[in-house]
């Protein structure tokens, strides 16, 4: 995935390569991921559970669940992963961070996952909670490339990791944290997921820089149908995804008008895919937000179409 395709050489040269052309009819549809968090209440369960009935039929590759700031979601996050082994043909992923435990306690829900049949991890840092700044847990894995290699100490797991197209907030620059993603690829993940961007460029050139560290494995694009614009932009702020002025303009006007905002929610993330796609982009990963409509047709204009 990371062979960068010919009209990317021409875009990021400046050339305008006009519009997209349309799917190659023998192109073969993108694998998918879709990303749930766990739920709080039983009305909030019922979303989410309807939500994955309606994707499931798309066949993602995996689907992952997160694990709230501070391990404060653990026993739910347990819970939801356990309830899609027990009740579907999913596979799942189980996010796991750092923060606010011990190694040894860490390990333990590792293993604990390793039991109840999960054998994938999407392993992370996490943050502190709000406002403050992180700070190892004594006794603890201090980022994630320290959790990557503790895990595969634990089991045979697949581990994926984050990545950063604008690179994270707290690193000391650009370079710094490549080098960072790539001491997470070498401790034993086998695939590393972005944070979501709006900018396609920006995770072109991203790519690009990866490719020249050295980086091969693949680095799927976290996708976030914005549905809730002045929401999307102040998680924006806060995770260091920039917000471009085009994007505001789009959304601009549609407070109020709850159906236009989607469509112009679907065409923005419909043309995200679609350049990515024309790129050589075959996998994506969806941050659902546990609400379907919006994944699956941008899913179903990727090609990928219901099975069974
Ligand atoms: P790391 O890779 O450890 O990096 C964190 C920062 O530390 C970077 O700036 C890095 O450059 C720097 N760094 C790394 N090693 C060193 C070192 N040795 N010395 C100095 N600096 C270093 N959060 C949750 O709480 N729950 C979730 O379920 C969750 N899911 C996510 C899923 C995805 C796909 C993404 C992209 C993010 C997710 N997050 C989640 C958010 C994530 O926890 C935060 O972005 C967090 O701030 C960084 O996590 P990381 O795993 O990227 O950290």
């Amino acid at each position: 995935m990371n062979a960068l395709a010919p009209t990317l050489r021409r875009w990021l040269a400046g050339e305008r390569i006009g519009p997209l052309p349309p799917r190659d009819a023998g192109q073969p549809p993108p694998a998918l991921s879709f990303e749930f968090f766990p739920p709080k209440t039983p009305a909030l369960e019922e979303q989410l559970w309807a939500c994955i009935r309606r994707l499931a039929p798309l066949a993602p590759r995996f689907v992952s669940v997160t694990y709230g700031a501070g391990g404060s979601t653990h026993e739910r996050t347990h819970a939801t992963v356990s309830r899609l082994i027990r009740e579907t043909s999913l596979v799942p992923a189980a996010h796991l961070t750092c923060v606010g435990a011990t190694r040894e306690e860490v390990d333990g829900i590792a293993r604990a996952y390793w039991q109840a049949g999960v054998r994938h991890i999407v392993a992370l840092r996490g943050d502190a909670p709000s406002g403050t700044a992180y700070v190892p847990h004594p006794g603890g894995y201090a980022y994630a490339s320290d959790l990557v290699a503790g895990l595969r100490r634990v089991a045979d797991f697949e581990v994926s990791v984050a990545a950063y197209p604008e690179t994270h907030p707290a690193a000391v620059n650009p370079a710094a944290d490549l080098d960072n993603l790539k001491r997470k690829l070498d401790a034993g993940a086998t695939r590393a997921i972005t944070q979501y961007f709006f900018d396609s460029a920006t995770y072109l050139r991203f790519l690009d820089r990866a490719l020249a560290a050295g980086i091969t494995a693949p680095i799927v694009p976290g996708i976030m149908p914005v549905s809730n614009f002045e929401q999307a932009a102040r998680f924006s702020a806060l995770c260091g995804t920039s917000v471009p002025v085009w994007l505001r303009d789009l959304f601009e006007g549609t407070e109020n008008d709850p159906e236009i905002r989607r469509i112009v929610a679907s065409i923005v993330a419909a043309e995200q895919v679609r350049t990515l796609q024309a790129n050589g982009v075959d996998e994506f990963h969806f941050y659902t937000l546990n609400r379907p409509e919006l994944t699956y047709a941008i899913a179903h204009i990727l090609g990928v179409r219901p099975r069974g």
